[in-house]
């Protein structure tokens, strides 16, 4: 596959000290796909990485959400969000890196806007009052549901509160997950400058929107330096590792962004 690094306009900007936020859906995306990129960038420019989803309410929970739980092996989900701020802290802070929460409930356990007191049929079974309730069949269909408006609504005015002068990350939404797919909404209507990225490892198994990438005229560029340094970069983030690299190898693929429009000389790349 070939690769660009010279010309492209987010090497570039990093190198004339343009601004970055990177915009995260939860608490090790940003590291997980764009972990390479950021330690080239946080010595050479001002870094944010702000994470939307970042909080998780008390019991009760969906059955896919106690899955989680148990394959994470947390006891509840407020201490396992706890154990990942933390761990965002600690993992992209020492890079110089400025860290944002902007404490949304994550898809898993958002609930019903709207119900007040939980009716005896939603305390008996939790996914009648969750937006998403299946993992399989809600989270990760791509598909935002029209009741979660209050939460795109959020995220668009974060997203234009901190964009600033800089330049925008945002995620592809590879893999589909509703997360990942309500941030790139947020950032393709904020009017500031995008750059995606690919969601990595979900797009080992995945392939790109195409219907996205041809709407935005986004041509694709490979990244592969500081890999190495990547992989203790997602060590960092504990809780979540092990589950997402059974048996702890994590693979060393080169990082992807899209960027619209053609740079001189260059054709745009077919979607995958
Ligand atoms: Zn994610």
């Amino acid at each position: 596959m070939k690769t660009r690094t010279r010309t492209d306009p987010l090497t570039s900007a990093v190198e004339q000290g343009v601004p970055l936020l990177v915009l995260s859906p939860h608490l090790d995306d940003a590291a997980l796909s764009c972990g390479a990129m950021l330690i080239h960038a946080s010595s050479r420019t001002q870094v944010t990485v702000a994470t939307l989803f970042t909080e998780a309410p008390p019991p009760p929970y969906t059955l896919s959400a106690r899955r989680y739980l148990r394959q994470v092996g947390a006891p509840d989900a407020q201490t396992l969000y706890s154990q990942r701020r933390a761990e965002d802290r600690a993992a992209l802070e020492p890079l110089g890196i400025t860290c944002t929460h902007a404490g949304l409930t994550e898809a898993q356990f958002r609930r019903r806007p709207h119900l007040g007191t939980p009716s005896v049929w939603a305390r008996l079974l939790p996914e009648l009052a969750h937006l998403y309730p299946v993992y399989r069949l809600h989270v990760i269909s791509g598909h935002v549901t029209p009741d979660d408006a209050g939460t795109l609504r959020l995220a668009l005015e974060l997203v234009i509160r901190l964009a600033g002068r800089g330049l925008v990350l945002a995620p592809l939404g590879v893999g589909r997950h509703v997360d990942h797919v309500l941030v790139r909404t947020a950032a393709a209507y904020s009017g500031a400058p995008v750059v995606y990225y690919s969601d990595f490892p979900y797009n080992l198994r995945h392939p790109a929107d195409p219907g996205f990438l041809q709407r935005h005229g986004l041509i694709e560029m490979n990244w592969s330096r500081q890999l190495r340094g990547k992989s203790g970069l997602i060590r960092a983030y504990r809780t979540q590792a092990h589950a997402l690299f059974p048996g702890g190898r994590i693979p060393l693929v080169p990082e992807t962004y899209f960027f619209p429009g053609v740079p001189a000389g260059s054709a745009p790349r077919a979607p995958r």
